[in-house]
């Protein structure tokens, strides 16, 4: 079982990784915890690389696909081989970080953003995706640490990142689950057990 967890800057969303794989592990799963960017040594560089301030002026363009290349190299080392086990996958960030940061957020189009990460997953899709929403300017006073290069673009950045997320879930309920995470994260976690028990193994 493959489940994403999706959302802006500061939405919470590595709390609820966090809180959700104990509850599932307590049930006796075989958990693996993962995010993009970085979850594998070719994936920490590229990481560096798209996130320092001093990476400034990337092109678009290369930008979307740096970020793919830490998809494929996530799903061919971590997130394939840990399903074909039997694991539960959550990971924190998926392809509709990159529809909704790269595409929406930089203004290329979404939809060649979602087919260069089918080709980058080969179709890897999760079966559930949480969708963590919230005002951005909310989740700015939530930061603790300096600003990252993504986490300093303007409000409307963040504004069209958010639009992006949620005409995602829109148009899949049935894939997605969209929380209000202006709420206290252990309602935010009943909210998703609640999903997560009709849907787990
Ligand atoms: O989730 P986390 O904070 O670790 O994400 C790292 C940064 O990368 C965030 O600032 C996020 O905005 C950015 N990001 C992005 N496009 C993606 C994935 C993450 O701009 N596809």
């Amino acid at each position: 079982f493959f489940l994403a967890l999706e959302g802006g800057d500061g939405a919470g969303k590595s709390t609820q990784v966090e809180a959700l794989a104990e509850w599932i592990r307590s049930k006796g799963h075989d958990v693996v915890v993962t995010r993009e960017p970085g979850a594998t040594p070719i994936g920490k560089r590229l990481r560096s690389i798209l996130l320092d301030v001093s990476s400034a002026g990337l092109s678009n363009r290369a930008e979307a696909l740096l970020y793919a290349a830490d998809r494929a190299e996530h799903v061919d080392s971590v997130v394939r081989p840990a399903l074909e086990r039997g694991a539960i996958v959550i990971s924190d960030r998926y392809i509709d970080s990159s529809v909704a940061y790269q595409g929406a957020g930089r203004d290329l189009a979404p939809t060649e953003i979602a087919r260069i990460s089918r080709w980058a997953t080969s179709g890897l899709v999760p079966h559930l995706t949480v969708l963590l929403d919230v005002d951005p300017a909310t989740a700015r006073e939530r930061f603790t640490e300096a600003p990252d290069r993504l986490e300093s673009e303007p409000a409307e950045f963040h504004e069209r990142v958010r639009s992006g997320f949620l005409t995602l879930a829109a148009a899949d309920p049935t894939r997605y689950l969209v929380v209000d995470a202006g709420q206290e994260p252990e309602s935010i976690t009943t909210v998703v057990r609640h999903r997560l028990d009709q849907l787990l193994p």
